[in-house]
Order: C-alpha cells, then structure tokens, then sequence
C-alpha cells in the first residue's frame, strides 16, 4: 500500500473544483453572481462553443482593487465574510470564496478590473489556477473576466456534458434566473456573437412576465403575502398554460435561484385540482425572508436552502397560491383562426382547417356590471356570470348565452364539480346524507375487497354507505349516497371500493371515495336533459366555490365572446 501524502496543489484543486464548476453553465452562474455581488447595473454574457471555448462576463460594478487581484483566485479568499457568524446573515450571493480559484484550476482566465477611483485597470492572466502575468491595463471601471479552454485539463469533465446545444440552453437558463430575479439590473446574452437576449431595467412584474414566455404581465396570476417575518412575491400563469414537465418553474429565496422541491411542490398543492393530474404549473416564486431564517450552505453550489421551519413555510405559500388563484377569473376563453380578407379567407373552409383547431385562453371576467366594482370580493370575481340556458349540444354541453358571450358547459364536468362540493359540505357537517335502498344488494367480492370494506366500514358511513358484512366473502349493501339516485347502485359501490384501495390514509381516503362517487354519480356525457335539469345544472355549478373546474382540472365552462364570432362571420 502506498502511504499517506499531502496532494500536490494542483491535483488538489481541480478535484475540489468539480464541485462548483459542473459545467459551463455553473460558471455563468458563479460569474453573473459575483457581478451582482459587486453591484452591477448592467451586466454583458458572451459565450462561444456552449462555452467550452469562451465565456465572458462584463461588468460596470465596484471592480477590485488592484491590490486585491491576486487573493481573488486564492480558496477561501472572499471580501464578502469575515466571521463564522456572518455566515447567519449573508446577503450575497457569494460567501465561500471558493468560484474564482475553481474556474482558474480547470481554465485559462484573464481578469481585467479597475475600481471607479482606480487610474487604470489591473489585469491578472491565469493558466489552470496558477498567475502567470499581473499589471495594469486601459479599461473603464468594472470588471471582465474571460474564461477560455474551460475543462482544457480535466478531460472526464468533458465527457460528462450533454450536446452542445443543451450546455447552451442551461447557459442561457441560468442567466435568465438572474435576470429574472434581478429587473433592476440590465442583462445581454451573447451566444456564438449573435444576440440571444436583451433585458433593459424593468419593473419586477414586466421582467418576469418577459422571462415566463408568452402573454404579457395581464396574463399572469400575481401574488403576495407574508412567509416567515418575510414576503413571498409571485407570478402564475393560468392553469391552461401548464405543461408535462416542471421547466417552467423558477423559485427564488432572497433572490438565489434555489431547486427547493418544498416551494415548487408547494405552489403545485397551490393549484390543486385546477390542473390535470400529470400537469405541472408555470410560475415564478420569489420568497425573501430574514436570511437569518434560511440556511444557504447546505449545497456546494447554492442550489439548495433550508429553512427553519419547513412546514409553516409550506402552508404559506400553499395558502397564498391558492387565495391568488380564487380571487382571479378563471373561465377560459375560446379563441379561433383569425382571418383576413384575401388571406386566408380567400383558401376557404380549407385555409380554415390548415390552421388548426381553436385554443383556449383565459377571459377576463369584467365586473364592470356588478353594483360597486371598486370594492374588491374575491367571491364575486370567482362568480359565473348570470346565463340563460339555450339548449343542449351533442348531447354533451349545455349551451347558455351571457353578457356579450356564448358559453358552452361540459354536462359532466360542471355536475362533477356541483357533486363534488355537496359532498364536502356534507363531510364537514357530520357525514353525507344516505338513502335506503328499496332492495338491499348482496354483492359479492374477493377476499382483499372484504378486508379493505371492513377496514373501512367508518369511512364508508361517513359518505352514506349503509354496509352490512354478510358471511366470509359477501356484504349487504342498505343504502347509498343520497345524492346518487338510482343509477346502477352495484358499479357505484364497486367503484367506492376502488377508491379504498388506492394508496393513502384518513382524509385521503375520503378525498377519493368523493371523487369517486361524484365522478360515477355525476350526469354524463350522452344523457338528454330536460330545460329543467338544465336550468337546475346551471344553478348548481353557479353556487359551487370553484365553478370553473371539476376536479380533475378540466374546465367545465368556456366562452365565445361576441369579437370572437364577430371574426369568424368577418363582420368587423
Ligand atoms: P465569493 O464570491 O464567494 O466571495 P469568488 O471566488 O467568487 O468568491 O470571488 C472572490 C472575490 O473576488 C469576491 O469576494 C470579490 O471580492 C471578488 N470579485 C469576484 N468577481 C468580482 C466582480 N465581478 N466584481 C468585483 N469583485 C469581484
Ligand atoms: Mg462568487
């Protein structure tokens, strides 16, 4: 066995720079960051090769003093702490004095900084972490630092990146996480010489919205509300704007883009059943709290925080999601081609069909008929307009006119959601009413259906399932869900029994036997209904608390507003 040795210097710091420096995006991140840090107000990205071969950060902040420069590249060398204690209460971004001596181990750098008092720059030229040149230079205050060759002397590094073109799209990520949390501060990507992004200094809200894709700042949800002694600050889009994946998703904690998996998860419980199992919101969270609250060295590159108190964090944010949510119209608008004379008007029914089907967008819902408008009530936003049934369509949506708009009601989905609710009030006041079957059933089930119904037999009569155990392998069932009619009592039971065994326990299991039931009791698509059920349906879903949505997330109503038929007739 060989014996213990101190490691060489080099070999030192390139290993311990593969914590910081993952790849090139971490180094935009770490530069953007200390640019920041130094109180920059317009911070300039270049990068060439995805950043293999070059990354440079230009900025017009403090600079270092010129006899500063050389401790820059030195580990644990930082202008930001003094004192273990600091580390309580860091508002930089940088504390470790760890980024600048990482990037020189694994790159060629050149510095080039001139503080605003300074004659002239100093510029300070590294090899794989050791200086090979300092002195002064002609350059205006602020700092530039080039990054060239990054990995040119730790080849596994290399061999760990993904395409080009993805080390690309993180670079970009990255800088538009600190533009996003930075409006104050105007940002310019370069990639490859071409211009990839411009943010001038913007209000919060314009920025973000700029950031989060299309739509502009109306088209998103704002929010905010304490958190901790602290502030929670946000922007949703609508749920409609959700997607399969958790990309469009940017958490900030005292402006450190974090992955915290407590915030996001707590934004997503935020929009609970306004999105389809599977679908991911789309928003930007900023929480800034006491940084004596949170501790942010927990991961070597800051990616993740941890706060005091998780879990009065989690309802926070939960609970102001939500109430942003409630307290904003939430009918989704149908929007279709829209045609101009001789354009596509002239390719016909076949112009029509080439541009796809129609997309939904949310609507506004004005108050402006309402009695005092200028008094905000959430309840009222939340309210569906007053509609006057029309019909039935494809036996499937009601159709029903309102101020200046058709609106079409999916049957099923709107009666889910009346159902639903009656369900949960009746939970909350005791239990669900049920109604006696004029036969009781035997029904017949496996032994595991057995041992999950009569583990279950309190569950099941709190939601007016009257069961009766009967023999080894059969039950009695005596009475139903009132509001379950008639329907095919045999299925409903069975479904209810699905419902227990799905995972889960206590509240849960009353969650899902409601989503159950309604789901089977509930008006479907294919039933007639009389003007009478209509007018009831419509009334129901318009005293429900969450009328825009059934429980899965799908809408239950859209609109067609007169512009938009106006446009398809031509008429405008
Ligand atoms: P940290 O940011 O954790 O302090 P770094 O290695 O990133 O450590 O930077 C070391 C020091 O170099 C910083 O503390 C700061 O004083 C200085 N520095 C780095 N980049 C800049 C910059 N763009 N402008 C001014 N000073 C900088
Ligand atoms: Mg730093």
């Amino acid at each position: 066995m060989t014996s213990i040795r101190v490691l060489d210097r080099s070999v030192a710091e390139r290993i311990a720079a593969g914590e910081v420096v993952e790849r090139p995006a971490s180094v935009v991140k770490e530069l953007v960051e200390n640019s920041l840090d130094a109180g920059a107000r317009t911070i300039t990205i270049e990068v060439e090769g995805a950043g293999l071969r070059l990354i440079r950060v230009i900025d017009d902040g403090a600079g270092i003093s010129a006899g500063d420069v050389p401790l820059a590249f030195e580990r644990f060398a930082t202008s930001k702490i003094t004192r273990v204690e600091d580390l309580e209460r860091v508002q930089s971004y940088g504390f470790r004095g760890e980024a600048l001596p990482s990037i020189a181990a694994v790159a060629h750098v050149i510095l080039t900084t001139r503080t605003p008092d300074a004659a002239h720059a100093t510029r300070a030229v590294l090899a794989g972490g050791t200086v090979e040149g300092i002195g002064a230079h002609g350059a205006p205050p602020g700092t530039t630092i080039e990054v060239a060759r990054l990995f040119f002397n730790t080849p596994a590094r290399l061999k760990f990146l993904k395409s080009p073109a993805r080390e690309q799209a993180l670079v970009a990520e990255a800088v538009q996480r600190a533009a996003m949390a930075h409006p104050d501060v105007a940002f310019t990507l370069r990639l490859d010489g071409r211009e990839a992004g411009r943010w001038a200094r913007a209000a919060a809200a314009s920025r973000v919205a700029d950031l989060l894709g299309p739509g502009g700042v109306d088209d998103l949800i704002g929010l905010r509300g304490p958190v901790l002694a602290g502030t929670a600050t946000g922007w949703l889009a609508r749920p409609e704007r959700s997607r399969p994946n958790r990309i469009g998703q940017h958490v900030f904690v005292n402006r450190r883009p974090v992955q915290s998996g407590l915030l996001r998860r707590a934004v997503e419980q935020g929009y609970a059943q306004l999105l389809p199992v599977g679908r991911f919101p789309v928003f930007a969270l900023l929480v800034e709290v006491d940084p004596a609250s949170v501790d942010v060295n927990i991961h070597p590159r800051k990616l993740e925080v941890r706060f005091k108190d998780e879990g009065q964090v989690f309802g926070a944010v939960a609970r102001i999601t939500r109430e942003a949510l409630l307290a904003s119209p939430l009918v989704r608008l149908a929007v279709g081609p829209v045609f101009t004379p001789g354009g596509a008007v002239a390719a016909g029914v076949a112009g029509l069909r080439a541009q796809g089907p129609a997309t939904f967008e949310s609507m506004p819902l004005t108050l402006e008929a309402r009695e005092a408008p200028q008094v905000y009530d959430p309840s009222a936003v939340r309210a569906l307009p007053v509609l006057k049934p029309l019909g039935q369509l494809l036996t499937t949506y009601v159709v029903a006119e309102g101020a200046d708009m058709l609106y079409l009601i999916d049957q099923h989905a709107a009666h889910e959601r009346v159902l639903y609710e009656r369900l949960l009030t009746a939970r909350r006041k005791g239990g669900v009413t049920s109604q006696g079957l004029a036969v009781p059933l035997t029904v017949d089930l496996t032994p595991a259906q057995m041992a999950l119904v009569s583990s279950h037999l309190d569950v099941l009569s709190t939601m007016g399932y009257g069961v009766e155990s009967f023999g080894a392998r059969t039950v009695v069932l005596r009475a139903l869900p009132a509001l379950a009619g008639a329907r095919a009592p045999d299925d409903l039971f069975r479904r209810a029994i699905g419902a227990l065994a799905e995972e889960g326990e206590g509240d849960d299991t009353l969650e899902r036997l409601s989503i159950a039931t309604a789901c089977h009791t509930a008006i479907r698509a294919g039933d007639r209904l009389s003007p009478d059920s209509i007018a009831a349906l419509l009334v129901d879903l318009a005293a429900t608390d969450d009328p825009f949505t059934c429980f899965h997330g799908r809408p239950t109503i859209i609109a067609i507003g007169r512009n938009q038929l106006e446009r398809w007739f031509l008429r405008g």
